[in-house]
């Protein structure tokens, strides 16, 4: 039986890599040691650093203007690192609310900063939708504006990029970097937890615009600080080693797929066949409108909610993990990152019909 898991995150990762990932576990390159257990500083893994930047630069073609930095603390220390970092004083940080993370975002920067919270939600009994971006009442000076594109929990996300005509754009893409096409330009900062799309958790990667760091902020702890961790090329302490090695692994992976436009119209067949179906369907629902609605999250109810721990203790039965919903929200929730093979979903919406058939 296939075992398919729909985890939030940490989330399912390409089998190749973790085959490739435990064939050199013991003696990698035939150094004749795992890459966990050599210097960071040391020749080979200083290539490994620079290949992992440069694969990721060419999947999200991210131009010169801006450094990436592969950092530690997973994407909640980048709660912290943005208002530490972009302060700026008589500016608040604007934090557009359309979730969980969003909310929880905001909540982090307020021990920091003065920050605003803009709600661009539209929640009503039927549909929840998010406001369009040229609608948002952005104030007009702001140390930055934040914005989450994709609720991993909620199951929103935001195709369309607010723009400011002086505050950089902030993304937290945790759950949906590398899933679809995007212009980096088009942003001032984007970071990312790897442990959805990129690799095990604890790693978090940031991309910054060069200018971005020459502002003061707030006194930080260093391994927080982008321009310390620019200048030192992400080693200013000991960097999660082994995360960067699979995340490294992870980019090759998705070039081999064709990169990011490949893998975007793959996730896009997915989350439309789940999406079909559950439309489809009196026993299933979701409440998202469809210009709001995640390619990477796909959260779902049972009309009769009675009938949860059925489903959930079936579908552990038939090999498909992890569908429980955030605690917050309840009800379900398939992940289909960019490693949920295309017959995962089909597995999931089989079982989904074979379940509403027995129990109506
Ligand atoms: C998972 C997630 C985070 C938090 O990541 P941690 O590594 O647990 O801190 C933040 N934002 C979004 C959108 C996420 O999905």
């Amino acid at each position: 039986m296939s075992v398919y898991n729909f985890c939030a995150g940490p989330a399912t990762l390409p089998p190749a890599v973790m085959q490739k990932a435990q064939q050199e576990f013991l003696d990698w390159q035939g150094i004749g040691v795992s890459v966990m257990e050599i210097s960071h500083r040391s020749d080979p893994f200083l290539a490994l650093a620079k290949q992992s930047e440069e694969r990721l630069r060419r999947l999200m073609n991210i131009p010169e203007e801006y450094t990436v930095l592969f950092m530690h603390g997973g994407g909640r220390g980048q709660f912290s690192a943005v208002p530490l970092n972009l302060h700026q004083d008589n500016a608040p940080a604007v934090y557009c609310h359309s979730g969980i993370w969003s909310q929880g975002a905001f909540d982090e920067a307020c021990k920091f900063t003065n920050a605003v919270s803009i709600d661009i939600r539209n929640d009503s009994e039927s549909e929840f939708s998010v406001v369009p971006v040229a609608e948002w009442k952005l104030p007009d000076t702001a140390s930055y504006i934040h914005y989450c594109p994709n609720e991993t929990i909620d199951g929103i996300e935001l195709f369309d990029v607010p723009k400011h005509p002086t505050a950089p754009i902030i993304a937290d893409m945790s759950s949906n970097i590398l899933s679809r096409e995007i212009n980096v330009s088009d942003f001032d900062l984007i970071y990312a937890g790897a442990q959805k799309n990129i690799g095990p958790s604890g790693l978090c990667i940031v991309i910054v615009k060069k200018t971005l760091l020459e502002r003061e902020g707030l006194p930080r702890p260093g391994i927080l600080d982008y321009a310390l961790e620019t200048k030192q090329g992400s080693m200013f302490n000991t960097p999660p080693t082994f995360a960067w090695y699979l995340a490294n692994e992870v980019f090759a992976w998705i070039e081999e797929q064709g990169g990011v436009k490949a893998v975007e119209e793959l996730n896009k067949k997915k989350a439309t066949l789940l999406y079909d179906f559950i439309d489809s369907s009196d026993f299933y629902s979701n409440k998202v409108a469809s210009g709001s609605r995640s390619l990477m999250n796909v959260p779902f109810w049972l009309n009769d909610e009675s009938l949860n721990s059925v489903f959930l203790s079936k579908a552990s039965e038939s090999g498909l993990l992890a569908l429980e919903g955030h605690r917050s929200v309840g009800g379900m929730r398939a992940s289909i990152y960019n490693a949920m093979p295309y017959e995962g979903v089909v597995a999931l919406v089989e079982f989904m019909a074979r379940f509403a058939q027995e129990h109506s």
